[in-house]
């Protein structure tokens, strides 16, 4: 993206925007997604009319009619991505490209109106550019981008609906989980499945969210941080966490990630990965694994590894699996040296510390 394209979005500064004291001391330890910045983007969908009025404005209330469709019939689709802070002083977006897609297949899955790549790609870089002073500058931190759809017709009626709102809005953040680098223990769900063939899996959108909801919560009840989902069908092979892509790492140094079939989200942290991995010279198994073999595995010590990722939490390790009657630990319960290289790898990247020799990172300013 460069600097000089014209612009369709109109720009409405905020007349009330937050004291630099009090975003300094939000910016000096912001969390993950507490604190808010000045802006939004917002752009309306009209049947017959298409895509207008867009505008990025001071951040705000949405005012909306009782009867908003996506209140009722949950059409609403999310991305996650982020602004890094540059050794410069600038900014830059990682793969915003592959954002863009996503939200547009997400978008048609859910029967809403896909918006044009181009216009998503202007309205992340507009916010970034008006909020550029939002950007935290510390090691791991970000500005946290949350572009997002919702149905905007008032009406009742179980169709389609023919009025959308595109929003999004940024969050300066730091470390996702509250522990840390510390692995985190996951809950095997017997009770709950995430996704179903020809379901709304490989979907960004909330509902998936909303559902995995019970699940997260008896994990927590059984002292876990994360469920881990297995598939509808067989209920054996894992498939990803509520928000996060999986890995595992072997023994003789290969990696393994389950396969996108249609029930996972194609995460771009999870392609990024395996890119690099790949460019370190390590094998790469796009391969359905087994719940009954990741127990064999974690207790024969051929299993050394495992780690959670996403563009919130970048890599997570994970330390421990557990589930009804029965506990496993991996490897030394941190991050191992595999989950270790590939997070700095990625980290590099985004931090601009190391060649983008994959053309990842756009520039903002
Ligand atoms: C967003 C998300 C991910 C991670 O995707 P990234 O593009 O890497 O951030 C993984 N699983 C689910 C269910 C998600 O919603």
């Amino acid at each position: 993206m460069s600097n000089d394209r014209q612009s369709t979005l109109s720009i409405q500064k905020s007349l009330m925007p937050l004291p630099t004291a009090d975003r300094s001391a939000l910016l000096a330890n912001p969390g993950f997604g507490r604190a808010f910045s000045d802006h939004m983007v917002t752009i309306r969908y009209t049947e017959g009319r298409g895509w207008h009025d867009g505008k990025v404005e001071a951040r705000g209330m949405l005012p909306l009619d009782p009867s908003t469709m996506v209140l009722h019939y949950a059409q609403e689709i999310f991305e996650g991505m982020k602004a890094y802070p540059q050794p410069d002083g600038g900014a830059a977006l990682f793969r915003p490209e592959a954002n863009a897609r996503r939200f547009q297949k997400s978008a048609t899955r859910l029967a809403m109106a896909p918006l044009p790549e181009e216009l998503f790609l202007e309205s992340v870089h507009a916010l970034v550019l008006e909020d550029r002073d939002w950007i935290p500058q510390a090691e791991g931190s970000a500005l946290y981008l949350r572009p997002f759809m919702i149905a905007t017709e008032a009406a009742l009626g179980v169709r389609p609906a023919n009025e959308y709102l595109y929003c999004v809005f940024a969050s300066p953040a730091g470390n996702y989980f509250k522990g840390g680098a510390a692995g985190v223990t996951l809950w095997v769900s017997e009770n709950y499945i995430r996704a179903a063939p020809g379901g709304t899996g490989d979907a960004k959108c909330g509902g998936n969210y909303a559902a995995s909801l019970a699940a997260q919560a008896e994990a927590t009840r059984e002292g876990c941080d994360q469920v881990v989902f297995l598939d509808a069908v067989e209920r054996k092979w894992v498939e990803e966490l509520g928000g996060m892509n999986i890995f595992f790492v072997f023994e003789d140094g290969s990696i393994q990630t389950p396969p996108l079939t249609g029930t996972i989200l194609p995460g771009i942290t999870r392609d990024s990965l395996i890119v690099l991995a790949r460019d370190m010279g390590l094998t790469v198994r796009e391969e359905q694994y087994g719940i009954d073999q990741w127990k064999a595995d974690a207790a024969s010590g051929r299993l050394t590894e495992a780690f959670a990722c996403g563009t919130a939490a970048v890599v997570t390790p994970i330390g421990k699996v557990k589930g009804k009657g029965f506990e496993a630990a991996i490897g030394s319960g941190d991050a191992g040296p595999v989950t270790t290289r590939l997070k700095s790898a990625l980290l590099d990247i985004q931090n601009g510390r190391a060649e983008d020799k994959h053309g990842w990172m756009k520039r903002v300013f």
